[in-house]
């Protein structure tokens, strides 16, 4: 396709979505019954007859029901290219300048490594996301030139750890500072250029292995830790000569799940209490742009802080609430469907210019 008729193709298709809703749009992505919930019995609770229609109901115990809306329900049967058809509009819009974070919440076992990371034979998001600019942006290689690094940082315990440093420089303490022009950033991360897929591979491979160094038990600790990728964009017009400056967050929370009533003490103790401020200061951003609160709390937790550039104003962000079908998640399930239902009810700043 020409520049010009993918561009109408792509308004078109954004003005359908922005037409229901602002700058914000959650999808629910609910994963098969694992193996083990099959053989222990377990009955699924969620009921996918108007999935298509961003309708979904949870069976809630008896002949009770409770509705849920969502821009998108995908079921246990769509697979990671369903699920990205839908995103990419919200990508691309990167390379035209706009700021965008993608964000996978909910209870751990769910889902949203698998969403966000996939594995080899099913990668997810991130890998999609950057094979998608790539393609684009060489099939604008006439009128734009395109510089695309990535970093790969992850939080734990409020504290940021740069996961795609040496050992060297890995001690350093990482803090926010904000540029003279306003932007957010990481003084001393890796940026790493990237400008094929390949190289992206490896650098995935290479942020998701260093998340396990330190850590006695990796799914454990990448559970209770957020995982962000960074998508950094120049771009220049080769027109006007013209250049924008944007970035794309995608990122793997934490788990969602309350601490269990046999873990109240200790390092689990503390790494719950920063899971949850993080996400209720998340919540609390998203509340604040929707009220249009003067002060919107950013500094309240690391991971806000970071993503400060991405959320508001007019860039764009796409929720995936991940859930279980298993009756054993019920009320974890429930908890992560209002939280999104909150999110889904807010529209982040104006609808501005138009792509
Ligand atoms: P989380 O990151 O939320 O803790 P994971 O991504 O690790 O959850 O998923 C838990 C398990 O469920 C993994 O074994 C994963 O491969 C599987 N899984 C999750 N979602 C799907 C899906 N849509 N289709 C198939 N398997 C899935």
């Amino acid at each position: 396709l020409k520049y010009s008729e993918e561009q109408a193709k792509r308004k078109e298709l954004y003005n359908q979505i922005q037409e229901t809703k602002g700058n914000i749009r959650v999808f629910c992505r609910c994963r098969p019954l694992s193996k083990e919930e099959i053989s222990a019995r377990y009955a699924t609770v969620v009921d996918f007859n108007a999935a298509k229609d961003g309708d979904l109901a949870i069976l809630t115990g008896g002949s009770t029901k409770r509705s849920f809306k969502f821009d998108r329900v995908y079921t246990p049967k769509d697979n990671q290219v369903d699920v990205f058809a839908d995103a990419s509009p919200v990508v691309i819009s990167v390379l035209d300048g706009y700021n965008v974070c993608i964000f996978a919440y909910g209870q751990t076992g769910t889902g949203k490594t698998f969403t966000m990371e996939g594995t080899e034979q099913n990668r997810g998001v991130n890998y999609r996301t950057l094979e998608q600019l790539f393609e684009v942006a060489k099939e604008r290689r006439e009128s734009f030139k395109y510089d695309i690094s990535v970093s790969v940082l992850e939080v734990y315990n409020e504290q940021i750890r740069d996961l795609l440093a040496t050992s060297s420089s890995s001690s350093k303490k990482l803090e926010i500072k904000q540029s003279s022009e306003g932007f957010h950033h990481v003084p001393g991360i890796v940026e790493a250029m990237v400008d094929n897929t390949e190289e992206v591979w490896n650098v995935l491979q290479l942020g998701s292995n260093a998340r396990a160094v330190g850590s006695n038990n990796v799914n454990e600790h990448s559970s209770r830790s957020h995982c962000m990728l960074c998508i950094m964009v120049k771009a220049k017009n080769l027109m006007s000569g013209e250049c924008t400056n944007s970035k794309l967050w995608l990122v793997d929370l934490a788990g969602s799940e309350r601490l269990a009533k046999t873990d109240v003490q200790g390092e689990r103790l503390k790494e719950a209490q920063n899971i949850n401020r993080s996400l209720s200061a998340l919540g609390d951003v998203i509340f604040a742009l929707a009220t249009k609160t003067s002060h919107v709390p950013y500094r309240n937790s690391k991971l806000t802080h970071l993503l400060q550039d991405s959320l508001g104003g007019d860039s764009k962000t796409l929720m995936f609430v991940q859930i279980s079908p298993s009756e054993k998640d019920l009320s974890e399930t429930l908890s992560s469907l209002n939280f999104a239902t909150r999110v889904r009810g807010v529209e982040l700043g104006p609808a501005k210019k138009q792509i």
